[in-house]
């Protein structure tokens, strides 16, 4: 899978997709990430790369030529204009990183992982001319519901959750399936017996993870659950459970289904 990150920030990622999970995969080839300047396809003296804004307003908006430009030259063909629009080669995907978009969640990372070419395109300033959203990226993206100053954070966090479940990128498959979001995690709990039913089923709103604990079993005098230390599968299944409930309905409250 190959990514590209449009940014007037490229240094920015210099660090940030070079350690762990996603190193590995990109030393094994699993993924390429590729960063682009934008100023590159700016085309003045000064590089420009935003404008005021049209109807007046705060700050300044990044501008359509370059983005358009970049895009098209890392597809290596054009997109089109009001005329017609050309289409994109089947499993690409171009995001635009937006305080506005639709929400990032884990099942959005589990479909983007079946993609083969993401661009990302980082905004800055106020935001980005919208027909940059209407007619050149594919999906508008929102990490949460907050505002940061750039799309640089979220491009390299979409980047991070999907790299992580492409195959072969997390040495055991199971453990992307029995995690926080997953809904196999879920399905897996429910079909044991039963209740609270929990909501989103397949959309991913699922269970949060259950407790982990590691070594030294006593720490400051606080210890490691018993029924984790005694080897009994079952007791330690339904304690992750129980606890794994407790904890989302503590932490996520409108996971759960109301009764
Ligand atoms: N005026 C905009 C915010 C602009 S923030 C608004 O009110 O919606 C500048 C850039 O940061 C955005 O263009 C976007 O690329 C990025 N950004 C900020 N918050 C984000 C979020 N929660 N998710 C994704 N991108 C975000």
């Amino acid at each position: 899978m190959r990514f590209d990150l449009i940014t007037i920030f490229p240094e920015f990622f210099v660090g940030v997709l070079e350690h762990g999970i996603v190193r590995r995969a990109k030393e094994a080839g699993i993924v390429q990430i590729h960063v682009q300047d934008l100023r590159e396809f700016t085309t003045d003296r000064h590089r420009t790369v935003d404008d005021r804004p049209f109807g007046g307003g705060e700050g300044m908006v990044l501008k359509p030529e370059p983005l358009f430009g970049a895009v098209e030259r890392l597809l290596g063909h054009g997109v089109g204009n009001a005329a017609g629009r050309t289409a994109l080669a089947p499993g690409t995907a171009i995001l635009l990183m937006s305080a506005a978009g639709k929400l990032f969640t884990q099942e959005t990372a589990r479909r983007y992982a079946g993609f083969e070419r993401v661009i990302l395109i980082c905004g800055r300033y106020e935001g980005v001319d919208e027909r940059v959203a209407e007619h050149l990226a594919t999906e508008e993206v929102c990490i949460g519901d907050y505002v940061l100053s750039g799309g640089e954070l979220p491009a390299a966090i979409v980047v991070d959750a999907v790299t992580r479940l492409l195959p072969g990128a997390v040495g055991n498959l199971a453990s992307t399936q029995n995690e926080s979001f997953s809904a196999a995690h879920e399905v897996r709990n429910r079909a044991e017996n039963g209740e609270p039913r929990v909501a989103g089923g397949e959309c991913g709103r699922v269970l949060l993870d259950y407790p982990h604990y590691t070594r030294p079993a006593e720490y400051r005098g606080w210890k490691v659950p018993e029924v984790l230390i005694g080897g009994n599968h079952a007791d330690v299944a339904k304690w992750r459970r129980e606890k794994a409930i407790e904890k989302t309905r503590r932490n996520r409250p409108e996971f759960i289904e109301k009764p």
